[in-house]
């Protein structure tokens, strides 16, 4: 595989905050053009984006073209007023809104589109994930609209309950996906849902001090647990590290991720056959409805 499915190139890696009040007034193109530099330099061809609110992601998409990156974008991220993942998104407070926001991401020439149903976790307890998520029957309306209009659906969304609605609902893609079930995984295998696990931003908080080791370490393995569980009922799994989110840089995280996986599978071979696929089905998936 020759891509990141799911960065965040407004996002440096070490504070959100500031990464973001670098493009204020207007996106930096010298930051755009240093980060795709490194995918470029890797050898990276594909790049998909999680959005921001504040253009970012939509002139690297238009800048990729030159460093021979396929670059997919939602434009922003779409969250409910209050929940979590404003700081990337534009928020709505009623369905009529959330529609006004599908539309203009066609008319920004986003490629997708990006919603935020749950929290994050909470590192310092396991089990627990921030923020009310979106309920099943709202995500169904939600995703329902974006694919009238041709638009795939990327669902940051942890804990089994909200995930298993996020894939009721008919989401194309899991990201994050952390506590989830068997219930979910059998789900996402019977409906050809993508899942992302993005299990770099965990890890790499292992060591740190910043939260209890002991937490860390059992959400990881869990999760690596269950891409193996999903790896044997055949469900889609694809690379994405989350770079840019804290402690994942551009570039690395994806090595990190692939290094991450690679007990879950057999062989180094099944590993990039199955990740290959992925890519492959998230490149089809998630391209602007002007292409299909
Ligand atoms: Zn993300």
């Amino acid at each position: 595989m020759k891509g990141e499915c799911h960065g965040h190139i407004i996002l440096d890696g070490y504070n959100s905050r500031h990464s973001l009040s670098m493009h204020k007034g207007q996106p930096n193109s010298n930051i755009i053009m240093e980060r795709l530099k490194i995918y470029k330099d890797m050898g990276i061809t594909f790049f998909r984006d999680g959005g921001d609110n504040l253009g970012v992601s939509l002139l690297a998409a238009k800048m990729a073209p030159a460093y021979g990156i396929d670059y997919r974008t939602p434009a922003y991220a779409i969250c409910k007023f209050g929940s979590y993942g404003g700081f990337l998104s534009r928020s709505f407070s009623n369905i009529s809104e959330y529609r006004n926001l599908v539309l203009q991401v066609l008319e920004l020439g986003g490629d997708f589109i990006k919603i935020m149903a749950s929290g994050i976790l909470d590192f310092s307890q396991y089990g627990v994930v921030t923020h009310k998520a979106i309920t099943e029957q709202e995500l169904n309306d939600m995703i329902n609209f974006a694919h009238s209009l041709g638009l795939a659906v990327m669902t940051h969304v942890n804990g089994a309950e909200n995930v298993k609605a996020a894939i009721t609902a008919g989401t194309d893609s899991v990201e994050h996906g952390f506590y989830i079930n068997d219930e979910c995984l059998s789900l996402m295998a019977k409906k050809k849902t993508i899942w992302v696990p993005t299990v770099t931003p965990i890890v790499n908080l292992i060591g740190k001090g910043l939260y209890p080791d002991s937490v860390l370490k059992r959400i990881a393995v869990e999760q690596l647990e269950n891409v193996k569980k999903a790896l044997e009922i055949g469900c889609i799994i694809a690379v994405g590290s989350d770079a840019g989110a804290h402690n994942v840089f551009h570039g690395k995280g994806i090595t990190q991720e692939i290094r991450y996986l690679t007990p879950c599978f057999k062989s180094k071979n099944q590993m990039y056959e199955v990740l290959s696929e992925g890519e492959r089905i998230i490149s089809q998936r998630f391209k602007s409805p002007k292409l299909h």
